[in-house]
C-alpha cells in the first residue's frame, strides 16, 4: 500500500541555539508543544491524527473517541472486511430490487460513477471480482495468475451499467446477482474527509489527518510553519522520501501505485490496480501517482484512476481535468517525475507564500 511520510523541516538558527543555552533547562522556557499524535488501526492500515492544540472543552481521550467514532461509522457502511457492513450486505444480496442504504453510501457511489465516466471506465468500483481473481481481495493472495476462464467469468459480473444508485431515499440496485462493490480505491480518502469534518465541528482548525498514506491538512503546524507531506520514492524496499510537498493551503493528498502491493511470478509483476477494460493488472512504466485536491475522497479516487490509465493517457486526462498530479515513472534504478501544470503551480505558490519566505532562513 502506498503511503506518505510527514516530514518536518529541520531548522536551526543561532538564535535557537542561544535560547537553549540561555535557559539551561529547556522545559523551563520552551513553548508548549502540540499534544501527541493519535494513532490507531483502521481499514487494514493505520491512521494518524495530529492537532496543534486541544480545544479547552476536549481531552486527548475524548478527541480519540471522536475520531474512532467517525471511523467506525465509515467502516460500518463501507468495509468489505466486515460481513455486517452495509456494503457487504448489498454485495451478498442476490435480488435486483432497490436495496436501502445510508445516504453516505449512495452518494459515494454517485461520485465514483462520475470519476468512472470521466475515465471511460478505467476507474470502476465494481472491479471487485477481478481484484479477487488476481488475489488482492478478501480471499487472500495467490501465487499464479488466474486462468482465462476465471477472468472471463469475473468480467461478466462487473461494470457500472450493472449498478444503479438513488439518493432520495438512498438505495442501491444491481442487475446481476454477483455484482460486488469495492470502495478500497476511495474509502480511505472519504474516511479522512469525515474525520476532518468532525475536527472542524469540534472547533479544531489546525490538523493533519492521515489513513494509510491518504491525508488532509488544515491550517498550520503548531510552530506556525506549513504542514509538509513527504512523497515516498515508489520503491518496494525502504521508505525514502522523494520530495517534500509544502501544504501552503488547506487540501488533501493521495498516492496510488503498484510499488508495494504486487506479486511476481516468472519475472512478471502483477499489481493490485486492475484495468477493468482488459481484466488485467495495469502494467506500465508508471510507479506512482500523487494527486492534490480540495478533499481526500477526490484525491484518492483520481490517484487510483490515473494509476490505471498510466502516464500517457493519465497525464493527458489529468491536464484536461486541471488536476494537480505528480506521475513518477521507473527509469532503471531511479524515478522520473512528471508533474502536471497545476502541480507545478502548487509548488510555485508554496515558494511564494510569505510564511515560506520567512522560514527560508
Ligand atoms: P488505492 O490504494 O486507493 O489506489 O486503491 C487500490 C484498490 O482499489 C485495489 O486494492 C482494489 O481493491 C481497488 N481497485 C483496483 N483496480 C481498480 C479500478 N480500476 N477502479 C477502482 N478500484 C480499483
Ligand atoms: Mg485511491
Amino acid at each position: 500500500m502506498p503511503s506518505l511520510h510527514h516530514t518536518h523541516r529541520q531548522r536551526s538558527s543561532p538564535l535557537t541555539t542561544w535560547l537553549v543555552l540561555g535557559c539551561g533547562l529547556l522545559s523551563a522556557c520552551a513553548p508548549p508543544g502540540p499534544p501527541p499524535p493519535l494513532r490507531g488501526a483502521t481499514m487494514g492500515t493505520v491512521y494518524t491524527v495530529k492537532v496543534t492544540a486541544l480545544p479547552a472543552t476536549l481531552s486527548q481521550a475524548e478527541l480519540q473517541a471522536l475520531v474512532e467514532r467517525e471511523l467506525q461509522r465509515v467502516n460500518a457502511a463501507m468495509s468489505t472486511y466486515d460481513p455486517q457492513s452495509e456494503i457487504s450486505r448489498f454485495n451478498q444480496h442476490r435480488g435486483d430490487d432497490w436495496f436501502p442504504v445510508g445516504r453516505d453510501l449512495a452518494e459515494i457511489v454517485l461520485r465514483a460513477r462520475d470519476v468512472g465516466a470521466r475515465t471511460a471506465g478505467a476507474f470502476d468500483i465494481t472491479v471487485g471480482p477481478l481484484v479477487e481473481a488476481w488475489g488482492f481481495g478478501a480471499t487472500g493472495p495467490r501465487d499464479s495468475p488466474p486462468s482465462g476462464a476465471e477472468l472471463a467469468a469475473a468480467r461478466t459480473v462487473i461494470g457500472m451499467d450493472r449498478l444503479s444508485q438513488r439518493v432520495d431515499p438512498p438505495a442501491l440496485r444491481k442487475s446481476v446477482a454477483a455484482l460486488q462493490i469495492d470502495l478500497s480505491a476511495i474509502a480511505k480518502g472519504y474516511a479522512v474527509d469525515r474525520v476532518a469534518a468532525a475536527l472542524d465541528a469540534a472547533g479544531i482548525h489546525n490538523y493533519l489527518v492521515e489513513i494509510g498514506g491518504e491525508l488532509r491538512i488544515r491550517g498550520r503546524r503548531h510552530d506556525g510553519a506549513m504542514w509538509r507531506v513527504g512523497i515516498e520514492q515508489p520503491a518496494p524496499d525502504g521508505r525514502r522520501v522523494q520530495r517534500a510537498l509544502p501544504m501552503h493551503r488547506d487540501g488533501a493528498v493521495a498516492t496510488s501505485g503498484d510499488y508495494r502491493n504486487f506479486f511476481e511470478t516468472n519475472g512478471q509483476r502483477y499489481a493490485h490496480i486492475i484495468d477493468p477494460r482488459t481484466g488485467m493488472p495495469a502494467k506500465h512504466q508508471l510507479a506512482s501517482v500523487t494527486v492534490i485536491a480540495d478533499n481526500c475522497e477526490t484525491a484518492d479516487a483520481w490517484a487510483t484512476a490515473l494509476s490505471v490509465l498510466g502516464t500517457r493517457d493519465g497525464y493527458r486526462l489529468a491536464e484536461n481535468e486541471g488536476l494537480a498530479a505528480l506521475f513518477m515513472e521507473r527509469e532503471g534504478e531511479t524515478f522520473a517525475e512528471r508533474p502536471t501544470q497545476a502541480f507545478d503551480a502548487w509548488l510555485s505558490a508554496a515558494d511564494q507564500s510569505p510564511q515560506e519566505t520567512e522560514n527560508n532562513d
